[in-house]
């Protein structure tokens, strides 16, 4: 799904970086974002469990930039925060695109992100801590999303709802990584595949031997 997607603002640490593609990938978001201030790229650890070949983490400097243009594609930004104006994620409609933007571990949403968002959202917490970890949260909400998009019969079988063009873009992205990486160095489409899924055409030969 290309209209649920998390925007996470800060968020750095490789274990929830890592979780949190990994729910992405449970509920078939393709795309996720990360707003991050250093020049140092994401990392992940096993929790990902490889989901971050799966789930686009798309890098960014700016939060308004990036909740400016989901908003301009027609997402409804959803802010997670403990504060007591928010509303509680279950009287909420996610079946429209959604972006859900989730905070940094130790210091929750910045000040311009709460600015910025459409509606601020909390999960009710019942117990002695104040807050879930991020990561449990960013599922929690994912699910409520796929959970109300399946009741209202919105769910695509396969192919996650994305057009024929963009489904053979990323099978060819996941099944020859290498080789895509060579034709966007190169600008140039991606080489036509025969119904086993094995590339046609004759590649120069250091590219074929990076498969
Ligand atoms: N001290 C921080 C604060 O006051 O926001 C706690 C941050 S919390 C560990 C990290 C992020 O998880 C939050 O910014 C929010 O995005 C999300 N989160 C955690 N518990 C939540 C809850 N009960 N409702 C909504 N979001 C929550």
């Amino acid at each position: 799904m290309f209209d649920l997607t998390v925007v996470l603002d800060q968020v750095e640490k490789p274990h929830n970086l890592s979780a949190i593609l990994r729910s992405c990938d449970a509920v078939g978001v393709l795309e996720a974002h990360v707003i991050s201030k250093e020049e140092r790229l994401p990392t992940f650890n096993s929790t990902a469990q490889g989901s971050q070949k799966w789930v686009a983490l798309n890098k960014h400097k700016k939060i308004n930039t990036t909740l400016r243009r989901l908003k301009e594609k027609g997402f409804q930004v959803y802010g997670t925060t403990l504060e007591k104006d928010a509303r509680d994620y279950r009287e909420c409609n996610f079946c429209e695109p959604t972006a859900f933007v989730l905070g940094a571990e130790k210091w929750g949403l910045t000040k311009e992100a709460i600015e910025l968002v459409d509606e601020t959202i909390f999960i009710p917490m019942r117990g002695m801590v104040q807050s879930l970890n991020v990561s449990v949260a960013a599922a929690t909400l994912l699910f409520e999303a796929l959970r109300q998009r399946q009741d209202a019969g919105l769910v695509p079988k396969n192919g996650e709802g994305i057009d024929e063009e963009t489904y053979r873009e990323c099978l060819f992205q996941w099944s020859y990584p290498q080789v895509a990486e060579w034709c966007k160095i190169n600008d140039r489409p991606y080489p036509e595949l025969n119904e086993n899924g094995e590339i046609i055409e004759d590649l120069p030969r250091d590219v074929k031997l990076r498969y």
